[in-house]
């Protein structure tokens, strides 16, 4: 049988945790790979999808209803070819994880979610009580609907594949659902989860305005992603959308640096799988340089400023 990955895109361009996504399907052993671009107009989305090495095929859905990535939509498109599929792919993003569930449901299979390896066609690995234990999972559904958790595997080269495209009919309009707006976050740094750096600040900055004075200038000097623990978001001296941790993002970049955070568990289970943590904590004892590969013992008004002004 044959793996179907749902594409992440933005109709243009394929986004990174397709990539990892991918990386997934293969490891899945259960034949060819294949992508599905659901979308309106993106016809450039499914090119760069062809390009991706190890797919060998995919399937183009271009349809109006498909434009704004209405989940009962874009469940319906993958409905309509999923008895094809040993296996349906996605990225556990916001978007895979609003969409995986519905296709599930109607399949009525369990949905295995946040996997992180793959040890058989039938058996999967995924994180539990905030990453303190892994479960293996073994599922005798005919179709395994899995979400991906994509610092689990490396990503797919973007370039090297010639898959072919094959259009796909698109689904009509649910009507259950419909587009009102949108309002996006316009930031000039790299999203937290694409990041290859991330620079994160805690309780310690202890004002957004010394978050922004103190932590900005070194992201800007590493063109890092700013993250924060949930205390500091919690506080409001960072935004929600740059929580780090169980109840945040998951992220794991080539570099992590974690500045006045105490390393509790729940924001280890966002950033430990990082490359590399640097740590800077005043507290010697601090949990966080456990996990940590360089720890600072310091006090980090002093110490990042320094740091910003070194590199
Ligand atoms: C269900 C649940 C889900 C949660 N989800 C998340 C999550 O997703 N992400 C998350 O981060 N937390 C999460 N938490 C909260 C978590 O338990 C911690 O409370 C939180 O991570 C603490 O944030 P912090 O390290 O910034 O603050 P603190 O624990 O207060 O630590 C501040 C650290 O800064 C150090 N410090 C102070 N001043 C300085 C200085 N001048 N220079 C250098 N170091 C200094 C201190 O030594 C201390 O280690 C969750 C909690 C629960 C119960």
């Amino acid at each position: 049988m044959t793996v179907l990955v749902i594409a992440e895109h933005d109709h243009a361009t394929v986004k990174p945790a397709t990539l990892n996504t991918v990386t997934a399907g293969i490891a899945c052993q259960s034949g060819d790979v294949h992508v599905l671009v659901a979308g309106a107009n993106a016809a450039e989305a499914a090119a760069a999808a062809a390009k991706i090495a190890g797919v060998a095929k995919v399937i183009a859905a271009d349809s109006p209803s498909l434009a704004e990535n209405l989940a009962e939509n874009v469940a319906a498109q993958v409905l309509a070819i999923a008895k094809n599929y040993s296996h349906i792919l996605f990225p556990a993003t916001a978007n895979g994880k609003n969409v995986a569930p519905r296709v599930a449901a109607k399949l009525d299979v369990a949905q295995i979610s946040d996997v992180t390896k793959v040890d058989s066609p039938d058996t999967f690995e995924r994180p539990i009580y905030a990453g303190n234990a892994i479960a293996i999972v073994q599922s005798s559904d005919a179709i395994k609907v899995v979400t991906v958790r994509t610092t689990g595997f490396d990503p797919a080269a973007a370039t090297g594949g010639s898959a072919t495209v094959e259009n796909a009919e698109g689904v009509a309009d649910s009507g259950k659902s419909s587009f009102v707006g949108r309002e996006v976050t316009k930031s000039e740094r790299p999203e937290l989860t694409a990041a290859k750096i991330i620079v994160s600040g805690g309780r310690a900055l202890g004002s957004a305005e010394k978050f922004t004075e103190v932590m900005a200038p070194l992201a800007d000097k590493l063109n890092a992603g700013l993250g924060a623990s949930r205390a500091a978001v919690d506080a409001g001296y960072a935004p929600n959308d740059w929580q780090v941790g169980q109840t945040g993002k998951i992220v794991a970049p080539q570099l992590y640096i974690a500045c006045g955070i105490s390393g509790a568990i729940q924001h280890l289970a966002g950033m430990k799988d990082s490359k590399v943590i640097v740590a800077i904590n005043k507290d010697e004892e601090a949990p966080i340089f456990s996990v940590a590969d360089y720890g600072l013992v310091a006090d980090l008004f002093t110490a990042v400023p320094e740091l910003a002004k070194a590199l």
